[in-house]
């Protein structure tokens, strides 16, 4: 394996919770070169301020971070603002790294590409196989255009843009908003206040019984950085035919009720759980098949309930501004 830490490393989207977990872990690894802008010195939907930047610096390395990005609700009330400001970041980016030549970039995904009743655990292949989750079409179909994206500048100019499509993540730097948050950082928050508040009663949507596999975001970042620095023929013979993407997960799921169980564990809430079945459950069973990741040599390797330990002590320590 070659030495890349001499590579300058463009971290798109440093702020969320997965670009920041990269530039920790580049920065730990030794990398020299990693650029970051803030919102306020390049917006990502702004394609001329996209090419001006990348003219200006020489990047040879892109994590394509940057997202817009929100639970069940949000996808649902925001459809308009979810797939215009994330078609506009993957096209800007990868259209401005293809003119400057940059060396690699590795798209970041989600595992709502694949379709609702996708059979489980949901393999690279089964991409476009089946209608998607009507709550999160709109973003799941801009995160299939960026994997298109990569694959077509692959195919036409002979590029090096790879794709990892994670499962949910959670973790440190998570929006810990109360509606429109992921299924972890509401519970979490909401365990929380009800323990403060002295509650006997906590609510969790749905009926309980969806499935969900979750990998914390420093597995996360750990992965991407694996397949970014992996050669382009591991790379290549791993996502054939299309040299499309990779999944990356634990391959365990829980319940909503289990998660649940163990969140009021971690937190050390003691009151009741009551599910609330007008708020939709969205997918029924969501786990990635992560065999391809492992057979290259890559395993998560922090458990859930030491996850979300350690998440509950950064939110803790973080909540006044986490919101
Ligand atoms: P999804 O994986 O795209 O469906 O995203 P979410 O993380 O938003 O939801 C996962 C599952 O958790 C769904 O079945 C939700 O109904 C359920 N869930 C239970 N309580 C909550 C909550 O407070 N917030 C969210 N976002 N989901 C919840």
């Amino acid at each position: 394996m070659g030495d890349f830490r001499n590579k300058c490393v463009f971290v798109a989207g440093h702020r969320g919770m997965v670009g920041s977990s990269l530039v920790r872990q580049l920065s730990e690894k030794g990398y020299r070169h990693i650029v970051t802008a803030t919102r306020e010195e390049l917006d990502l939907t702004d394609q001329a301020a996209v090419r001006a930047f990348f003219q200006r610096q020489r990047i040879d390395h892109v994590y394509l971070a940057a997202a817009k990005v929100g639970g069940i609700l949000a996808n649902n009330t925001y459809p308009a603002d979810f797939i215009t400001d994330n078609l506009r970041i993957e096209l800007n980016i990868i259209q401005a790294a293809h003119e400057s030549d940059v060396e690699r970039l590795l798209f970041l995904g989600s595992s709502c590409i694949y379709p609702k009743h996708a059979p489980q655990p949901m393999r690279e292949e089964d991409l476009l196989t089946g209608t998607l989750e009507p709550t999160n079409e709109p973003y799941a179909i801009a995160k299939i255009a960026g994997i298109k994206l990569c694959e077509s500048y692959n195919r036409q100019h002979d590029r090096d843009f790879r794709s990892v499509m994670p499962t949910n993540l959670f973790g440190p730097g998570d929006n810990f908003h109360p509606d429109n948050s992921h299924v972890i950082p509401a519970l979490m928050r909401r365990f929380h206040e009800a323990i403060e508040a002295g509650a006997k009663e906590m609510v969790v949507w749905g009926s309980g019984t969806p499935q969900r596999e979750f990998l914390h975001v420093d597995d996360m970042a750990e992965a991407s950085i694996f397949v970014m620095e992996m050669s382009r023929e591991a790379y290549r013979s791993s996502t054939l035919p299309m040299c499309s993407h990779i999944n990356v997960g634990t391959g365990k799921d829980c319940t909503i009720r289990e998660l649940a169980e163990t969140m009021a564990r971690v937190t050390g809430y003691r009151g009741r759980l009551v599910f609330d079945t007008t708020k939709p459950d969205g997918t029924p069973r969501k786990l990635l098949d992560v065999s391809r990741l492992n057979a290259l040599g890559w395993s998560a390797c922090i458990p859930l309930e030491t996850g979300l330990r350690s998440t509950y002590a950064w939110y803790r320590k973080n909540k006044h501004n986490s919101e």
